[in-house]
């Protein structure tokens, strides 16, 4: 399908200009390339990788591992972060495990395999930083979670929250696309309008919401 969120030179432009991954992580991102699994576009991790420096973040907690590359994005961005990430698929799961310890990250990085939403119900200890990265039709139900899961002054990042642009499209979204593009459209009505945090979306990658929890000197 069409992209209509990104402008093929600038694309091309930026990934020529920013600082590439090298080694381990230039060859998951081949693997990622070869076997269509979607982890974030460069310009989408150079963002994470700011965010993280930025916050620097002691808890992150993502939904959607896949292969692990996002998780090591990050915990190399800030070296004493520990991640928890949640992946349903088995495979994946080990794999992302497998590249973990290809890293020496095991004991930063714990991969938690099952449904985001149950796990999530099931998580207490707070977060400083939270990516959502996983069922994009179920943004709205992790939403709470996540927002119960944050600490006042943390980062509620959220990833393909512009679907390929489908949800920017005035006409009709073609119908096997549209249930997606509903929940999007009202997940971001929900963040951008919750008086509890302040949202920003970039037409980054897939589209990229952050989003800060408000502290109490906020209310
Ligand atoms: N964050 C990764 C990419 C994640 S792709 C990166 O950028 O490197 C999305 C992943 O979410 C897929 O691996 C998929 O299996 C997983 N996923 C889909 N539905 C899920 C669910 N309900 N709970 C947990 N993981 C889910
Ligand atoms: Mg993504």
């Amino acid at each position: 399908m069409e992209d209509r969120i990104r402008y093929p030179e600038i694309d091309e432009y930026l990934r020529q200009v920013i600082k590439r991954e090298d080694g381990f992580l230039k060859e998951l991102e081949e693997y990622a390339r070869l076997n269509y699994v979607p982890i974030v576009t460069p310009e989408s991790a150079a963002l994470l990788k700011v965010l993280v420096t930025m916050h620097r973040p002691s808890r992150i907690l993502e939904a959607g591992t896949a292969i692990g590359y996002s998780s090591i994005i990050m915990a190399n961005a800030y070296k004493k972060s520990v991640i928890d990430t949640i992946e349903i698929d088995e495979n994946m799961a080990q794999m992302a495990r497998k590249n973990i310890a290809v890293l020496g990250l095991k004991e930063r990085i714990r991969v938690l395999t099952g449904d985001a939403l149950e796990i999530m119900k099931c998580l207490i200890t707070p977060y400083d930083m939270i990516f959502l990265d996983a069922a994009k039709g179920q943004y709205i139900e992790y939403f709470e979670e996540a927002f119960r899961l944050l600490k006042p002054g943390g980062l509620l990042v959220s990833d393909n929250v512009l679907y390929k642009g489908l949800v920017a499209m005035k006409d009709p979204v073609p119908h096997k696309h549209r249930t997606i593009t509903v929940k999007l459209r009202e997940y971001l009505s929900t963040i951008c309008h919750d008086p509890r945090l302040e949202t920003s979306i970039i037409p980054i990658g897939d589209g990229m919401a952050v989003s800060v929890k408000k502290g109490e000197f906020n209310e």
